[in-house]
């Protein structure tokens, strides 16, 4: 019998944990450890801030799911990881102390390293819990005049939050008459090829953003905020009425026990999605060192690569799964959502959709994940 544990309870971790559990015999016992029950389906945080959709329709109770596919579920703080005696140290929650295993899973994600902005806890809104994405909601409910900054900082890896929630605001003050005294300008801190990862989607965007009438600043590195003006890298002061901004990714504190992390914290792993140096930790999602955006999408991929080459470990056949970065992702802004998908481990461009169906093909796929999950 095998002790898997897996770490986190978000794309990576549960997809890895549900797959562990079609894939090993009975014999096999699979934990999944986060330290909420929630499962957040963050895709639609943006949604939820503009009042799309309710609280409860972005949030899961993963427990009974986990038990119903015979994973146990601890809900309980991961703090250290000690991956030469395969022990994983849990600070406090349901379970405290120690818990061994054979085989782990790391899907902790990733840090929002807000400290690395100066004032950013004082004068920004983020949208990255559901808690910021409501507080962000309310701020714009209210916002009738002036002007909106919405950005990524360096090093934030998640631009489509920042477009979707730009296109949403316009459409909102549109409808609500109050368009023309509101400027809107999104702050890159690339160009915005290098923020998509690709020129066609960049293109279509630029596109579409001067079809909204809103302002593109590229290339300015937020470093400081006070209560409405942001200094950039260059020296410029943008002023604002009301700010909402990506903050900085760092990987999971945890990870740094793995001893092999890159500069900002993230995992090194192989193709197969194992630790770079470890016989039997493998990672997932967020928390591994890719380039270009850190997306949903690729968690699950990298997750049902990670468990497939765990189970034919256990089961000591050859692990002949591999990762292929590819980025999918959908902006939703109604009828001219745009739909992006490229193959990043290539030199190739991507392929670009525009339509009403990728909003809906958007929202389907949180539904399914609702069904299947709640
Ligand atoms: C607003 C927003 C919009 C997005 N839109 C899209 C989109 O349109 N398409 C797309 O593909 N992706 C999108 N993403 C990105 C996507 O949500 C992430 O890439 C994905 O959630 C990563 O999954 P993960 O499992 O690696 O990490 P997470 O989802 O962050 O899960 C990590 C889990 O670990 C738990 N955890 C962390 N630390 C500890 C600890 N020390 N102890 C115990 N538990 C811990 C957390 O509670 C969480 O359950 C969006 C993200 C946001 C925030």
């Amino acid at each position: 019998m095998a002790k898997v544990l897996v770490l986190g309870g978000g794309f990576g971790g549960v997809v890895a944990a549900e797959r562990l559990a079609l894939l090993l015999g009975d014999e096999h016992q699979i934990t999944l450890v986060s330290r909420s029950r929630q499962f957040v389906f963050y895709p639609a945080l943006v949604r939820l801030a503009f009042g799309q959709c309710e609280k409860e329709d972005v949030s899961f109770d993963l427990r009974n799911t986990m038990l119903s596919r015979r994973i146990n579920f601890v809900d309980a703080e991961v703090a250290h990881v000690n991956p030469d005696e395969r022990k994983v140290t849990i600070a406090h929650g349901q379970v405290q102390g120690i818990l061994s295993y054979d085989y782990l899973v790391f899907a902790l994600g990733r840090r929002l390293a807000t400290e690395k902005i100066t004032g950013f806890y004082e004068h920004a809104h983020h949208l990255l819990n559901v808690d910021k994405a409501i507080t962000f909601g309310k701020a714009v409910a209210a916002f009738e005049q002036g002007r909106v900054v919405l950005g990524q900082c360096f090093g934030a890896r998640l631009p489509v939050p920042v477009y979707e929630s730009a296109f949403a605001l316009a459409r909102l003050l549109e409808s609500k008459g109050k368009r023309d005294g509101v400027r809107i300008t999104v702050v890159s801190p690339d160009t915005l090829e290098t923020e998509l990862a690709d020129a066609t989607a960049a293109a279509a965007l630029t596109e579409t953003l001067e079809t909204y009438n809103i302002e593109l600043l590229t290339n300015r590195r937020i470093q400081s905020l006070t209560q409405n003006s942001a200094t950039t890298n260059t020296g410029d002061a943008i002023d604002f009425n009301l700010l909402m901004l990506v903050p900085p990714f760092r990987g999971s504190s945890a990870a740094k026990y793995l001893g092999v992390t890159n500069d900002e914290g993230f995992i090194q792993v192989d193709a197969s999605m194992r630790v770079m140096g470890h016989q039997r930790i493998y990672a997932a999602g967020d928390c591994v060192n890719f380039a270009g955006p850190k997306m949903g999408h690729m968690a699950i991929r990298q997750a049902d690569v990670a468990a497939a080459n765990l189970a034919a470990e256990i089961d000591g056949q050859a692990r002949t799964a591999r990762y292929s970065h590819e980025m999918r992702y959908v902006l939703d802004q109604g009828e001219d959502s745009v739909y992006v998908h490229k193959d990043l481990s290539q030199n190739g461009t991507a392929t670009v959709r525009h339509g009403r169906f990728w909003s809906w093909a958007k929202e389907v796929q949180r539904k399914y994940w609702e069904a299947t999950h709640s």
